[in-house]
C-alpha cells in the first residue's frame, strides 16, 4: 500500500521525481551550456561527489514509497554516465514499478536503446531543435548532424519506445523557421513533438524575454498552414498544451513555462548529481542528501526530511517571473536536470 501523496503549502502532491545524474555534456547548447562558460577552465563536479547508482536508488526508492510515480533519468547528457542501465534495473525493480524515463540528446551508439530497454526503461524523450542541418549544428555548438539523432529516433521507436517525444526549444530568430518542417516531419504516430518556450533557467545563457516565441505565435503559425485541433490534458499537471494535427495521427504539445505557468499543477521534484534536492526548476538553492546517506540516515530519516521539504514548498517562480527574478544567480539547467 502505498502512502496517500505527500502534499506542499498550495496544495501540490509529489508525483515525478527527475534525476540528473551528471552535470556533464557532449554537446554545448547555446541556450543551456554555452561553450564560453562551459569551457575547460569550468569546474564540473569531481566523480566523489555524484550520488553512486546505489544511493540513487535508495533515494528513489524512498520516494516512491512516499507517492513518486515517474522517475525522469535527466542531466547535463544521463548517457555521459557510464552503464546507466545499472541504474535503471534497480529503479525499475522498486516496489510499485515507477514509471522510468530518460531525457537524451541522441548522440550515442543506437546499441544503447536497445540494453536501456532491456534494463526496464519506459518512455524515451529526445532533444532536436531543428531539421536544418546548419541550425542544429550551430545550436548544439559542437556540429552534431541531425541525421543521427534521427536515427536515435526511429530506432526508438522500433525498439519499443514509441511513442518517442521529441523536444524542441525555440528561440526567436534562431530557429523559428524550423517549426513548420519538424510539425510535418514528426507528425507520425510513432512520435510526440513538443515545442518548449526558450526559458530563463541558469544564469549563463543570456536569456532575454525578446528571444522567446509565446506557444500562442507558435500555434498561430502552425495552423496558418496545418489544422491544428486542441486536445483536453490526459491528466492533472500535465505540462505540455496539446494538439492533434487534422487529418494526421500524431499530436503535438507546446511547453508554454515562461508565457502560460502551470506552476499550479506543479508535482516535480529535482535531484541533481551531487545529491541536492530542489523543489523547482528556478531554484537557487537545494537541501543536501547527499550528506543525509554518507552520514548514516536510516530510510525514515530520509522520508522525514523528503517530507519535511515538501511540507514547506510555496514555489511559484514562473508564476512570478519578473525582470529582477530572471537576474538571480540561479543553479543551472546542466546541474539541476532539465
Ligand atoms: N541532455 C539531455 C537533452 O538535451 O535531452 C537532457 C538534459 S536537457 C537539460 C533537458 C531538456 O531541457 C532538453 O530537452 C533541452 O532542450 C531543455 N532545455 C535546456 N535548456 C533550456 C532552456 N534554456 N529553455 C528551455 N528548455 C531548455
Ligand atoms: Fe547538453 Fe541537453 Fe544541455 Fe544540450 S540541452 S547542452 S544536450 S544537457
Ligand atoms: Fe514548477 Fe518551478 Fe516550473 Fe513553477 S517554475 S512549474 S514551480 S518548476
Amino acid at each position: 500500500m502505498q502512502t496517500p501523496s505527500l502534499e506542499d503549502t498550495l496544495g501540490r502532491a509529489l508525483h515525478d521525481l527527475r534525476i540528473s545524474v551528471t552535470d556533464r555534456c557532449n554537446f554545448r547548447c547555446t541556450y543551456c551550456m554555452p561553450k564560453e562558460i562551459f569551457d575547460r577552465d569550468h569546474a564540473f563536479l569531481p566523480q566523489p561527489e555524484l550520488l553512486t547508482f546505489e544511493e540513487i536508488t535508495r533515494l528513489a526508492g524512498v520516494f516512491v514509497s512516499l507517492g513518486a510515480r515517474k522517475l525522469r533519468l535527466t542531466g547535463g547528457e544521463p548517457l555521459m554516465r557510464r552503464d546507466l542501465e545499472d541504474l535503471i534495473a534497480p529503479l525499475s525493480a522498486l516496489p510499485g514499478a515507477p514509471d522510468i524515463a530518460l531525457t537524451t540528446n541522441g548522440s550515442f551508439p543506437l546499441e544503447r536503446i536497445h540494453s536501456l530497454k532491456a534494463a526496464g526503461l519506459k518512455r524515451m524523450t529526445v532533444s532536436l531543435d531543428s531539421l536544418d542541418d546548419a541550425v542544429f549544428k550551430s545550436m548544439n555548438d559542437v556540429g552534431f548532424p541531425v541525421a543521427k539523432v534521427l536515427e536515435w529516433i526511429e530506432e526508438s521507436a522500433r525498439a519499443g519506445f514509441a511513442p518517442v517525444k521529441v523536444n524542441m526549444v525555440v528561440k526567436r530568430g534562431v530557429n523559428e523557421d524550423s517549426l513548420l518542417p519538424m510539425a510535418r516531419y514528426f507528425n507520425r504516430p510513432e512520435t510526440i513533438l513538443r515545442f518548449i518556450e526558450y526559458m530563463d533557467v541558469g544564469a549563463s545563457n543570456g536569456w532575454r524575454m525578446d528571444d522567446v516565441v509565446p506557444a500562442r505565435e507558435i500555434v498561430q503559425r502552425l495552423s496558418a498552414e496545418l489544422p491544428l485541433e486542441p486536445l483536453d490534458p490526459n491528466y492533472r499537471g500535465e505540462v505540455a498544451q496539446r494538439y492533434r494535427i487534422g487529418g494526421g495521427p500524431a499530436e503535438i504539445g507546446l511547453v508554454t513555462s515562461v508565457t502560460q505557468p502551470f506552476c499550479g499543477d506543479c508535482s516535480r521534484a529535482r535531484l541533481s548529481a551531487d545529491g541536492k534536492l530542489f523543489t523547482c526548476l528556478f531554484a537557487i538553492g537545494g537541501t543536501d542528501f547527499k550528506a543525509l546517506l554518507r552520514g548514516g540516515a536510516s530510510d525514515e530519516d530520509l522520508r522525514a526530511a523528503i517530507t519535511g521539504v515538501w511540507q514547506k514548498r510555496a514555489d511559484r517562480y514562473s508564476e512570478l517571473r519578473t525582470a529582477q527574478t530572471t537576474n538571480l544567480p540561479k543553479v543551472e539547467m546542466s546541474f539541476i536536470g532539465g
